[in-house]
C-alpha cells in the first residue's frame, strides 16, 4: 500500500487507525474512541494531524474528537446524516464524496444499518476500507437503526471491493462473531482454519484486525447469506439473501 497504515486499540474493545502519507506528511485519524493512545501513538511517530474522519455517531468513536483537535487543530469530516449528533464538523459528507491524504483519494461509502448515516471509507490505491460497526472482522454491527434489508445492501457494496482489500472494522470481536459463525455453517474449513489462527492472535493479544476481504468472503456467515447450503441449513432454500441476512443477525442477536 502507499498510505501506512497503523492501528491502534483503545478503550477496551475499539479500534481507530492512522493513515500516513509519507510524500506530504499528510495524516488522518480514523475514529476517534479516547484521546490518549491515539496522541500517544502521533507523538512517538512524530506525525502531524490533519484530519478526522468519522463513520458514525456513537460514543465510542468519537469521544476522543475535542481532545484530539485541541492538542492537533485536525478538520472533522463525517457523514452529513449525523452532522446533527457528531462534533461540529469542518465538511459534511454524503456517498460518493472524496476525501485526499497526500495524494491519495478516499470515497465515502454510505453503510447504513447499525446506525442510519453510518459510513465507510474506501481508499482504492492503497487497498483499504474502514468500515467500522458495518462489516466487522467475522461479522456485522448490530441493527440499532437500520432494517436487515439496509445492512445487506451496505455489505453488498463492502463485498464488491476487490477481494485484496484490507478490512480495517471497528472493534476486537472477532473471537466471539467466529463462534457464532460456526453455529451457521459447523462444516466451512476455512472458518475452522481461521478460528485457530484467531486464538492463537488472542492468546498473545494480537489485534486480528484488519482482515482480508477474501478471508472476510470464505467466513463471515454475514457475507454468505446468498449461499445455497447456507439457505437449505437454515430451511430457507427459495428465501432471499436479504431474508436469509436478517435470519442470520437475529440468531447473532441471541446468541
Ligand atoms: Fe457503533
Ligand atoms: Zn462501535
Amino acid at each position: 500500500m502507499t498510505l501506512e497504515l497503523v492501528t491502534i486499540p483503545c478503550l477496551k474493545d475499539n479500534y481507530a487507525y492512522l493513515l500516513h502519507d509519507a510524500a506530504s506528511g499528510e495524516t488522518a485519524l480514523i475514529d476517534a474512541p479516547e484521546a490518549g493512545p491515539i496522541l500517544a501513538e502521533l507523538k512517538a511517530r512524530r506525525w502531524r494531524l490533519d484530519q478526522i474522519l468519522l463513520t458514525h455517531h456513537h460514543w465510542d468513536h468519537i469521544d476522543g474528537v475535542g481532545e484530539i483537535v485541541e492538542a492537533t487543530s485536525a478538520e472533522i469530516l463525517g457523514a452529513a446524516a449525523d452532522a446533527h449528533r457528531l462534533p461540529p464538523l469542518t465538511r459534511a459528507l454524503v456517498e460518493a464524496d472524496t476525501v485526499k491524504i497526500g495524494r491519495e483519494t478516499g470515497y465515502v461509502i454510505d453503510v447504513s444499518g447499525h446506525t442510519v448515516g453510518h459510513i465507510a471509507f474506501y481508499f482504492p490505491v492503497s487497498g483499504v476500507a474502514f468500515t467500522a460497526d458495518s462489516l466487522m472482522a467475522g461479522g456485522c454491527g448490530r441493527l440499532f437503526e437500520g432494517t436487515p434489508a439496509q445492512m445487506w445492501d451496505s455489505l453488498s457494496k463492502l463485498r464488491q471491493l476487490p477481494p485484496e482489500t484490507l478490512i480495517c472494522s471497528g472493534h476486537e470481536y472477532t473471537a466471539s462473531n467466529l463462534r457464532f459463525a460456526a453455529t451457521i455453517e459447523p462444516d466451512n474449513a476455512a472458518l475452522t482454519a481461521r478460528i485457530a489462527r484467531v486464538s492463537k492472535a488472542r492468546a498473545e493479544n494480537r489485534a486480528t484486525v484488519p482482515s482480508r476481504l477474501s478471508g472476510e468472503l470464505a467466513t463471515n456467515p454475514f457475507l454468505r447469506a446468498g449461499e445455497p447450503h447456507i439457505k437449505a441449513s437454515l430451511g430457507m432454500a427459495d428465501a432471499t439473501d436479504a431474508e436469509v441476512f436478517a435470519e442470520i443477525r437475529a440468531r447473532k442477536d441471541n446468541f
